[in-house]
């Protein structure tokens, strides 16, 4: 597409297009962050208001049965399972990213202290998540069994740190800043071969890329809702377990609602058969009941359509971003190859952070990752293909007059 009517006759013939109705997209952006903080589902304000308004402000604490509050995890994460390849009662929606990695690594351990006792390496990635490396630091701390965590990097690839002495694989689907993505299927398969159990996290997967868990024959996966589901702000996740793993051990969070049954009120712990045994305490019901307006919308759209979508696009903003930007210092660290990326597009720019804070004030709102990289989300359920075009657009005009380099622009917040 080389021109921005090409962009709008794309636009046009969009089978998608139609959903961005379903958003408030806020006046004069380009929301290119919607990998990070999706946007607000239009569906989200009434449904606030009625849980606010009629479920608890009238139906009180009857509404734990009446409004099924008591049921939204299983009932959130079984519609949420269905765009993840996931069976039914596989998959709760409750508590964070960060803990549900926990819960998932602990069970998974458990598991190969009984199968595989002798193996005491738990592998993940140096570019991952930091959240996700921290929370097996705390782990291995916590159980003081002698466990480390061997790091893949350029000079340890997965093929040589998967050796027989790994307990269990912990790997980002997609790359949080590069946006390079694994084949699941492939990889499990290769853990699996070691003894090697996997727990994927989807954060920047779900709602963005196809997934496949049961096919990929994973074990464990957890993942946000509040980005691309667009639940919210720190809405709650989700985790996943394989039904072959459910009920093999509690994790350790072993918490009133993970309970068999939890109004008798037991002295002793019994934990629930199935998934609810991943669930720990009380949920926060109104940010979880606005997890259900994002998924509503997700669901209405084809899978296959919004990956062709995310590719096309993502395609377009790295040629238009290279043949119009490409004099300035510039480099693309996602990978080329569509097959081998998610859904968000990133370039490493000496003055990055700078860059990126001048991109916001003209209304093309992406975010900036350490080191130097400014990352761009594309989300195929609101953005067009003329969106791609204006904002590459803002890019190239602020690097060719140099308005980035201004001190507003150097100035960090708290969040970046
Ligand atoms: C966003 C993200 C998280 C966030 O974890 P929280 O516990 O929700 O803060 C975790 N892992 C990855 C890979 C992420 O991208």
């Amino acid at each position: 597409m080389k021109t921005r009517e090409a962009c709008l006759e794309a636009d046009r013939l969009d089978p998608l297009a139609p959903l961005k109705q379903e958003f408030f997209l806020p006046e004069g952006v380009i929301y290119l962050d919607g990998n990070s903080l999706g946007v607000q589902p239009k569906a989200a304000v009434a449904r606030a208001g009625e849980v606010l308004n009629q479920e608890w402000a009238v139906g009180l604490i009857r509404s734990w049965n009446t409004a099924n509050w008591f049921e939204l995890p299983r009932r959130l994460g079984n519609k949420l399972g269905r765009l993840l390849g996931a069976g039914d009662d596989e998959v709760v929606v409750t508590d964070t990213t960060s803990l549900n990695i926990f819960k998932a690594l602990a069970a998974a351990l458990r598991i190969q202290q009984a199968d595989h006792p002798e193996r005491r390496v738990i592998v993940s990635e140096r570019d991952n998540f930091p959240t996700d490396l921290y929370m097996i630091e705390g782990m291995i701390d916590l159980l003081q069994q002698g466990y480390e965590l061997r790091l893949i990097d350029d000079e340890l690839p997965l093929e040589r740190a998967l050796r027989d002495d790994v307990a269990v694989l912990l790997l980002s689907h997609v790359n949080y800043r590069t946006g390079a993505l694994y084949d699941m299927a492939a990889v499990t398969g290769q853990a699996h071969r070691h003894g090697v159990l996997t727990i994927w996290d989807l954060a920047h997967s779900a709602g963005a890329v196809p997934v496949n868990l049961r096919a990929a024959e994973a074990d464990f996966a957890v993942g946000c809702t509040y980005k691309y589901l667009n639940g919210g702000p720190g809405s709650p996740a989700f985790i996943w377990v394989a039904e072959r793993h459910q009920d093999r051990f509690w994790q350790p969070l072993s918490g009133w609602w993970g309970h068999n049954r939890p109004f008798d009120m037991a002295t002793a712990y019994e934990p629930a058969h199935g998934i609810r045994r991943f669930l720990c305490g009380t949920q926060p019901i109104l940010s979880m009941s606005l997890v259900e307006c994002g998924l509503d919308v997700a669901l209405k759209a084809d899978m296959a359509a919004v990956r062709a979508k995310s590719v096309a696009l993502t395609e377009l903003f790295i040629e238009l971003v290279e043949e119009r930007c490409g004099h300035h210092p510039l480099t693309l660290i996602t990978p080329r190859d569509a097959a081998r990326r998610g859904s968000h597009a990133s370039f490493r720019h000496p003055n990055g952070f700078a860059v990126m804070q001048a991109l916001i004030a003209r209304g093309v709102i992406g975010d900036y990752r350490e080191p130097e990289v400014l990352r761009f989300g594309i989300t195929p359920l609101y953005l067009g293909y003329a969106d791609i075009w204006d904002a590459v657009e803002t890019l190239r005009d602020i690097l060719d007059r140099g308005s980035w380099d201004r001190a507003e622009f150097c100035r960090r917040s708290a969040v970046t």
